[in-house]
């Protein structure tokens, strides 16, 4: 065996045959980690090949201290670090926690060495999937993610899946067109009805945004959110979204009409912002809008990481005075005993619930006790996805008058919505 002289990491010959032999074994769990410095070469150039060499030996060293559960480390050539971590009864959530704290250790140290520049660190993530024995394969997915997270600032980091690929020659066509809407405040903010089957009165609005391409074609967001998030602009979008409700409210305001609460969506992105909760209170008040005519939709699965730090930001948006709800509740791994303590103010019932509750009884009944618990700790509850009367009668037998879904209106452009629902 020969190590790295310099760092005293495996050389990648070694690396290969050893996490080689590992992968195969399928008892185990494991990831691999590749890593670089951006604009290494920078650094080499202007501080010296010293301080150069100086940066890489540290890094080999906080690596075996950030990500204890490293098993092999290697410094595969130049600022290049490959690394077989093991994932054994180990959360998703420490694994992210582990790398970002690694990255920014990385990232101070840079920046001590050579005087506050501080460099980004590209970190890509391969889950090694049962399937896999191949260590050339393996380390190449964990280099795909690595290169896709190159020039994204707002991501700690890329995790391998089947639709990098896809993503990646969609985001090609996407980008351009998402840069030029934004840059001539073209994008699209459509607006769908909260209506109260009670009354059958609108008591609020979600914005959802749509982008328009040269030929006038409307793009769904399902073809441009997750090029967005892999790339951090959800941030920028979700911020014109919101200087958009914004303008709108004020709008209403200033002409004596009395506003309905919008929401929009919060991307789990905007988490890794140290100044997510200034930003959005600058922004409210620099429209002087009231606080309680907005609501801010964090999803599920951002909740139940339950991270401290998040909840935290939202405790603080929610004490300033805005709405806050989650999003998607139910369509991925709720737990009841978490819901009770989140600092949020309505739970929106994914529209997956009221689908499976007319399929099968037991997805009824388990709808059903839901609502009456979300009742009973008085969190205001809005199923999504109501698309015919009998959903409708159904949900409301089971407690639940707040509908939003195709029923009343799909999310449709905001000079149609004001005509419709806002008497202007
Ligand atoms: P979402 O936040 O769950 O928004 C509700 C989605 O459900 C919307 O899809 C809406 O059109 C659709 N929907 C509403 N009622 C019904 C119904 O009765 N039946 C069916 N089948 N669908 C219904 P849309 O506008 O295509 O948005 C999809 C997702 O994209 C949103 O899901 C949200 O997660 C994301 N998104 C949209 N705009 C933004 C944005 O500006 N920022 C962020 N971060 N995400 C956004
Ligand atoms: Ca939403
Ligand atoms: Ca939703």
């Amino acid at each position: 065996m020969q190590n790295d002289s310099l760092t005293g990491l495996l050389t990648f010959e070694d690396f290969l045959s050893m996490a080689g032999a590992a992968i195969c074994d399928k008892s185990k769990a494991y990831m691999i980690v590749a890593a670089d410095i951006s604009d290494f070469h920078f650094i080499n150039i202007n501080y010296g090949y010293d301080t150069g060499d100086d940066v890489l030996r540290d890094s080999a060293e906080f690596i075996g201290m950030y990500l204890p559960n490293t098993l092999f480390a290697s410094r595969s050539h130049s600022d290049h670090f490959l690394l077989l971590v093991s994932i054994e009864n180990v959360s998703y959530e420490r694994v992210m926690n582990e790398v970002q704290r690694l990255k920014e250790r990385l990232k101070e140290n840079i920046s001590k060495r050579v005087g506050g520049i501080s460099p980004n660190i590209n970190v890509g993530i391969y889950f090694v999937e049962d399937k896999e024995t191949n260590i050339i394969a393996a380390v190449d997915k964990a280099n795909v993610a690595r290169r896709t997270s190159k020039g994204n600032y707002n991501i700690p980091c890329v995790v391998y899946s089947e639709h990098l690929m896809d993503i990646k020659e969609n985001s090609a066509k996407i980008l351009p067109i998402f840069d030029d809407s934004f840059r001539k405040e073209s994008i699209r903010v459509y607006l769908q009805p909260k209506i109260s089957s009670e009354t059958k009165k609108i008591i609020g609005a979600e914005a959802l945004s749509r982008l328009v391409d040269d030929a006038g074609n409307v793009i769904p967001p399902a073809k441009f959110i997750a090029a967005l998030e892999k790339t951090g602009k959800i941030v920028e979008l979700d911020f014109y979204v919101l200087s958009f409700i914004c303008k709108l409210i004020r709008k209403w305001m200033d002409k004596g009409i009395e506003p309905i609460t919008i929401s929009f969506n919060l991307s789990r992105m905007h988490f890794y912002s140290p100044t997510l909760v200034e930003d959005i209170i600058k922004l409210a008040e620099e429209y002087n809008v009231p606080p309680e005519y907005i609501e801010i939709e964090v999803t599920e699965s951002v909740f139940f990481e339950a991270q401290e730090m998040i909840v935290r930001k939202v405790s603080e948006l929610r004490e300033y005075g805005f709405k806050v709800s989650v999003d998607d509740f139910g369509s991925g791994y709720s737990s009841l005993s978490l819901i009770g303590v989140l600092p949020v103010d309505v739970v929106k019932l994914d529209k997956s619930f009221v689908k499976e509750s007319l399929k099968s009884p037991r997805s009824g009944d388990l709808m059903k006790g839901l609502i009456r618990i979300l009742n009973e700790i008085q969190l205001e509850i809005v199923c999504e996805g109501v698309e015919t009367p009998e959903e409708e009668k159904m949900v409301n037998e089971y407690g639940c008058s707040e509908i939003q879904g195709y029923l009343y209106d799909k999310p449709i452009p905001t000079d149609e919505f004001e005509t419709k629902y806002i008497k202007t």
